[in-house]
């Protein structure tokens, strides 16, 4: 029977690493827009993680051959750091994220995970290694519990209960008559941008990752929402590896380090106060935000 039952078993490891794929894939929707390029080496071994510091040495890359959306691009986030990455619409933000989920090589250069290349080790290692937050998440049709704790194959109810305390979901679900079991998405109930994005943070808390990859929300959440998620995310961040790419800068200034791109290169990088002082493009697109987020507010009133 054991012999029977051992490619059933199989079988259904493989669908789950499928499904899992399935998931990161959509989760990554925002940042994937074409087919997959990338295979194992044959043997690879499994990342290994003791400090998750990720190094960008100098990547080359473009999408088509003559055209290189990154010039050579380097930098280093320490292990427990948080790096936000900004820069002008189409400087190789998303990109980036792209290639450190591996949906992409390099054409020269290297990106380092604990000093491994990760052309070298397993996607699904790489990617068991990495939780997205995106922006737009995608829910399935089924209940809030199941959305929660497919972030990890084996999670359990206790699990999922700690993850939604942490995503400050628990106040939401405790005031739906069933509780995690409550159907969500087309058929059931529907929520909010900042509550879907609380599902995803709760879904990066089961699988618990070293390294967070952050797609900043661009949608409008209102303020307070944005603050309310913005200090779960910063919760969530401690004690781990991020990266936020992010659009708008007054989410970002707290960060340990702000990388500027600008057209595929590294232009600046300090905290906000150094690049400010250093009066460049950040300090240029921080002015502009704030008279555009005045203007805004003034129209409001
Ligand atoms: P934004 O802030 O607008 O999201 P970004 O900094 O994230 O911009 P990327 O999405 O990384 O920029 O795009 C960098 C450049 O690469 C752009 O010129 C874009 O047109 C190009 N690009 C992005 N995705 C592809 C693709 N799949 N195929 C070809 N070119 C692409």
């Amino acid at each position: 029977l054991t012999q029977l039952f051992r490619p059933l078993d199989m079988l259904g490891m493989v669908y789950r690493t499928i499904r899992q794929g399935l998931i990161d894939m959509a989760e990554m929707f925002r940042l994937l827009d074409t087919d997959v390029e990338v295979s194992d080496r044959p043997n690879a071994p499994a990342l290994i993680i003791r400090k998750p510091s990720v190094i960008f040495d100098n990547v080359v890359f473009g999408y088509e051959k003559d055209r290189t959306i990154l010039h050579g691009l380097s930098f280093e986030v320490p292990a427990g750091k948080a790096h936000a990455v900004v820069g002008p619409s189409g400087a190789g933000k998303s990109t980036l994220a792209r290639l450190l989920f591996r949906f992409y090589d390099p054409q020269e250069g290297r990106i380092l995970i604990d000093g491994q290349d990760i052309r070298n080790v397993t996607q699904a290692s790489l990617r068991a290694a990495i939780g997205v937050v995106p922006q737009d998440s995608v829910l399935f049709n089924d209940t809030i519990g199941y959305n929660i704790g497919y972030g990890r194959d084996d999670a359990t109810q206790p699990d999922i209960e700690a993850a939604a305390q942490g995503a400050a979901l628990m106040g939401l679900i405790g005031r739906l008559p069933k509780g995690f079991e409550t159907e969500v998405g087309e058929r059931g109930l529907k929520l909010s941008g900042g509550e879907k994005q609380r599902v995803a943070i709760a879904r990066t808390l089961v699988k618990n990752p070293p390294i967070l990859l952050l797609d900043e929300a661009t949608s409008a959440l209102d303020t307070r929402t944005e603050q309310d998620i913005l200090a779960t995310l910063h919760r969530v961040a401690e004690h781990r590896t991020s990266i936020s790419i992010a659009h708008r800068l007054s989410t970002i200034a707290d960060a340990d380090k702000i990388l500027v791109l600008n057209e595929g290169r590294l232009a600046e990088s300090g905290s906000h106060a150094e690049l400010l002082r250093f009066g460049g493009l950040y300090a240029e697109m921080w002015t502009r935000q704030a008279a555009e987020a005045e203007a805004m507010r003034e129209a409001a009133e």
